[in-house]
């Protein structure tokens, strides 16, 4: 019989855990024979003490124990690679590697999540495009990735259960900011899809979980370590979300822009961080290139044309459309103007997060509906000059009433400023 309540006492009074222990925790929880009460102190306990590495790589492997795991190398006999981003706004990112990463002939199977809160989650937008199955059996999945090279679905829910368990109770009980408990769980689920390489793409910034670079750095780190722990390859971008990626924000108007970049026409910031995701998951394959070739193999693909058609042989494998002009439109365009002249010294993530949220384009509890139109195109940025009554950016709404408020709070996210921001790349930084 599990005694948590000493467990709870000794994590509140700095003791190290033995691996043992966690994973009875995590497993007895999972099987619902530790409350609920229990477990979130001592995740409050965790959150004021912390997790040494190793009881952090203990803790991931309990939650990979909890449920199924998938080997989609081995069923396709080749190295595979994933990546994951811990989330931001305008973050259409896997929408477009994917198909360049299969145009490359590397195959790239990848599970994703929704959003919550003002960050968009990948299988969000993939159900703006009509008719997309983002539930497949591990069977139709891995026969997709072996026959397209692509495939995009949803969790399946018996792979790490107990992160489900443990994010929702962590959601409610002020635990999720935690780096241990944060890289844990994000390394739990990647860890237990297979991949023998890992590109993780950190976000920073007023939109991100991480706030300043050195805690990216830290929860860089912690996840680097469980995948050396767990014998794979991680390489981890630290990447800016001070204001939102790319221009789109919102479902349907980021699939547009993600097809756009697979063209070669994007907003430059997101193009940069596209490609250069691509050519560090190149770098990491089995086609035994390095990040600079593969970089030049991902722009060649776009230019080409063979990262588009791709991405049109993995919709339609999923019975979607790829018809651009399949994808839903809102009912309102609502152009927001400059009010004076001067150069954008910020556009504040989280703002546009939250305006995009209230038109629709996200939850804001897990059972809300989501408007696939609706969002915002931002359509200056950081750095550019604006004169008086230019447009800034366009609101895509439902009706003219939820467009009008979203002026306003989009009016609010800009600072117009004389002298501008000091530049700010999209990759602050590579570590592995
Ligand atoms: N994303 C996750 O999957 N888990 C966390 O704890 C935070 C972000």
């Amino acid at each position: 019989m599990i005694r948590a309540a000493e467990l709870i006492e000794r994590k509140r009074d700095g003791d190290e855990l033995g691996a043992d222990e966690l994973r009875e925790l995590v497993l007895e929880y999972t099987a619902d024979r530790v409350p609920d009460y229990q477990m979130a102190a001592f995740l409050m306990a965790v959150y004021f003490r912390g997790l040494s590495g190793a009881e952090t790589f203990a803790f991931t492997d309990a939650m990979i124990a909890s449920g199924e795991t998938i080997d989609l190398g081995a069923a396709l006999g080749r190295r595979c690679v994933d990546k994951h981003s811990t989330g931001g706004v305008g973050d259409k990112t896997s929408i477009a590697v994917g198909p360049i990463v299969a145009a490359c002939g590397v195959p790239f199977g990848k599970m994703s999540g929704r959003g919550l809160g003002h960050t968009g989650g990948t299988l969000d937008k993939l159900e703006a495009i009509p008719g997309y199955r983002i539930e497949l059996t591990t069977e139709e999945f891995v026969a997709q990735v072996r026959e397209f090279g692509l495939a995009i679905i949803g969790q399946s829910a018996n792979l790490v259960p107990a992160d489900k368990r443990l994010y929702a109770l962590r959601d409610v009980t002020a635990t999720v900011d935690n780096i241990s408990l944060i890289a844990a769980s994000i390394m739990s689920k990647k860890l237990a899809g297979g991949a023998d390489a890992i590109v993780l793409d950190v976000k920073v910034g007023d939109g991100a979980f991480m706030k300043t670079l050195d805690d990216g750095r830290a929860l860089a780190e912690a996840m680097i370590e469980l995948g050396r722990r767990a014998g794979r390859e991680v390489v981890c971008m630290l990447t800016d979300m001070d204001q939102p990626l790319g221009r789109a924000v919102g479902n349907a108007l980021e699939l547009r822009e993600a097809l756009a970049t697979l063209r070669g026409e994007g907003p430059p910031d997101f193009q940069e961080l596209v490609l250069a995701s691509v050519a560090h998951l190149l770098a990491l394959s089995d086609l035994g290139i390095d990040e600079a070739e593969g970089r030049k193999r991902a722009e060649q693909s776009v230019a080409d044309g063979s990262a588009v058609a791709a991405y049109e042989r993995w919709i339609e494998a999923q019975d979607g459309d790829p018809d651009e002009a399949a994808l839903p439109r809102a009912a309102v365009v609502r152009e927001v103007k400059a009010p004076g002249a001067g150069v954008v010294e910020r556009l504040g993530a989280i703002q546009i997060g939250v305006a995009a949220l209230h038109l629709g384009a996200g939850r804001q509890t897990k059972d809300d509906e989501i408007d696939h139109a609706v969002g915002v195109v931002c359509l200056k940025k950081r750095g550019d000059e604006v004169a008086a009554g230019d447009v800034l950016a366009e609101i895509h709404a439902r009706d003219d009433g939820s467009a009008a408020e979203a002026e306003a709070a989009i009016l609010a996210a800009y600072e117009l400023g004389d002298e501008g921001p000091r530049e700010r790349k999209i990759v602050l930084d590579v570590i592995s």
